[in-house]
């Protein structure tokens, strides 16, 4: 019998209306049910991309009385017992009680990462304005919240880049499958692996930075504290619903352990820091810990759209030519429309790409693939509009007047923050030199094959409520 898997996104039917707003926003058409009436999630189409939990504006309301007290609600949605919030329709299932409970008890050593969507939108949640650039604020809370190390999801994005481009120059080189796509957005990944079981073999063979952090924590993490790696507790910070199912595939665990064992999204990061009274707005600016929170800005702009493929670029183009990349701020590939098509010549080379936010916007190309017909060789998918700052597990905007308004200001923080650090390119940051030399050995090497780079295969597992 298939294995089945956990179900994180649901609708509370006492409280949908019928109203179908999330069936309009849904990439794969997964909400069924007629108008009027009560919504149900198809959950092996639903690739768990939260945009109809961001999008639902039905919530309970204290003028109406409910089968299920609010006290049961928030019990069955994993979140805090004090939560003042209204509870929607569309929800996630939190991680919140298994990490307020490893915090507490101070059994394991706990590491976390946070991803870069999370710095611009974080203090979205205590009042500040839509896109407030947080990170060091962020960092603070994450230590007083009981973290013993406080690391970043984008070190590993910069180790995500020497992976990628080292193999997207190998496909181009010696022969792969190509075109090659991204392979960081799971909502996508889940999409390629579901509905083009075919076209699985090209998504590139790198694990996202969420679970080359994980496994780095676990091994090179574990060695730097003198702790064994089955004591270390790995939580992961995301912008996104979809980043919890795939912290738990069963694959995912090179290191001999699960690379991650809980995510919380942005929200129930803000959640957390609530119910421990912290008072974000008054913490000092502080760092996150070394060596796996150092990074360069090409990590950090893998929170939108064109970002990743960025990146690669300011990378794969400087290890063929061997020389320095002039302009550094790929701005062609960037947002503004939701296919992008750009050739990169590098003299002895032409890398053919194209960017394509959003799952809808990517079927034809795929249908053009299938066909014989697409000319390029690497292509950047994120499943959410603007990219992960988009996210399914970002602030809800309340109002969707702000909603374009806060893609703008997370997009122009996450540029801002690329722009002030002493490093730009992924090859360049020290401590991913020094952990290749001390750790790693090469790109795509025997160590770094076996703990950074994973295989995805056509899907027949189906998703259950049962888990
Ligand atoms: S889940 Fe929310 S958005 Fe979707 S139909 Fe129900 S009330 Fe409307
Ligand atoms: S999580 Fe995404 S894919 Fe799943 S039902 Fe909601 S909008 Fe559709």
């Amino acid at each position: 019998m298939a294995k089945k898997i956990k179900e994180h996104i649901k609708i509370d039917v006492e409280l949908c209306t019928g109203c179908r707003r999330c069936s309009e926003v849904c990439p794969v058409d997964a909400i069924e049910g007629e108008q009027g009436k009560p919504q149900s999630i198809n959950a092996d189409k639903c690739v768990m991309c939260g945009q109809c939990v961001q999008i639902c504006s039905a919530y309970d309301s204290p003028f109406e009385s409910y089968v299920t007290s609010r006290s049961q609600r928030l019990e069955k949605r994993s979140m805090p017992a004090a939560l003042k919030e209204p509870l929607f329709a569309a929800y996630h299932v939190g991680d919140f009680p298994k990490v307020k409970e490893v915090l507490a008890q101070q059994k394991k050593f706990s590491m976390v990462q946070c991803a870069p969507a999370v710095r611009v939108s974080l203090a979205e949640e205590f009042g500040m304005p839509l896109g407030s650039l947080a990170p060091g604020k962020m960092a603070a809370a994450l230590r007083r919240l009981g973290f013993k190390r406080v690391y970043d999801t984008n070190f590993a994005a910069d180790l995500t880049i020497m992976e990628e481009s080292s193999e997207l120059v190998k496909r181009i080189t010696e022969g792969g499958p190509l075109p090659m796509f991204t392979s960081c957005c799971p909502a996508w990944v889940k999409f390629v692996e579901n509905e083009y079981p075919e076209l699985v073999d090209h998504l590139s063979s790198c694990k996202s930075p969420q679970q080359m952090a994980g496994t780095m924590f676990k091994t090179y993490g574990a060695n730097v504290d003198g702790v064994d790696a089955e004591n270390v507790y790995s939580v992961a910070i995301m912008p996104c619903t979809c980043k919890k199912f795939e912290a738990g595939r069963p694959e995912m665990k090179s290191s001999g352990y699960q690379d991650v064992d809980a995510v919380l999204t942005t929200r129930e990061l803000a959640y957390l820091i609530k119910e421990a009274s912290i008072d974000f707005n008054s913490l000092p600016e502080e760092s996150f810990d070394q060596p796996l929170g150092m990074y360069s800005g090409a990590g950090n702009i893998f929170g939108v759209t064109g970002g990743v493929m960025e990146a690669a670029i300011r990378t794969a183009y400087e290890m063929v030519t061997k020389e320095s990349l002039k302009d550094i701020s790929v701005t062609s590939v960037r947002g503004g429309q939701d296919v992008r098509k750009v050739t990169f010549d590098t003299g002895t080379l032409k890398i053919k790409t194209v960017v394509a936010s959003g799952l809808k916007n990517v079927v034809p190309i795929l249908e053009d693939l299938k066909r014989g017909k697409a000319d390029f060789h690497f292509m950047e998918v994120m499943t959410c509009p603007a990219g992960c700052i988009s996210g399914g597990g970002q602030p809800k905007m309340l109002l969707p007047v702000d909603t374009p308004k806060a893609y703008q200001n997370r997009s122009a923080s996450t540029y801002q923050h690329d722009e002030e650090q002493t490093y730009r390119k992924s090859h360049e940051n020290p401590e991913i030199q020094e952990i290749y030399q001390k750790f790693l050995g090469e790109p795509l090497g025997h160590q770094s094959h076996k703990l950074l780079h994973t295989h995805y295969k056509p899907r027949k597992i189906k998703v259950s409520d049962e888990v």
